[in-house]
């Protein structure tokens, strides 16, 4: 494989595509972070999902975390893709659907 140099730090060397969550679908679920929990965390703001390491699971498990997905929010996407997709998530609208958050104060 070779590599383009837009590889995350921790982003699986040996592995072709990233995984990203398109937390404008997700609904918050925790199934993806039940499955796969170092890959997937449910973020505190609006309670989706999120991953937090490319390299936190093995690939059968993270799939087995796309296939569990309720709502198939979930993708293998390239690394050019990923860093172009988590650019574009700061300006997304997520919608509020009442996900009761237990916030540390
Ligand atoms: S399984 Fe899908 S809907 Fe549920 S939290 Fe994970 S990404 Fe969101």
């Amino acid at each position: 494989m070779e590599r383009t140099g837009h590889e995350p730090e921790l982003g699986g060397v040996l592995r072709q595509n990233a995984v990203y969550v398109d937390e404008t679908v997700c609904i918050g679920c925790g199934h993806c972070a039940y499955v796969a929990r170092h890959t997937f965390f449910l973020e505190d703001e609006y309670g989706r999902a999120r991953v937090v390491n490319q390299d936190g699971d093995s690939e059968p498990l993270i799939q087995e975390a796309i296939d569990t997905c309720p709502v198939d929010c979930i993708a293998w996407v390239s690394y050019q893709n990923l860093v172009r997709l988590e650019s574009a998530r700061a300006h997304q609208t997520i919608r509020n659907i009442g996900i009761v958050q237990t916030r540390k104060t």
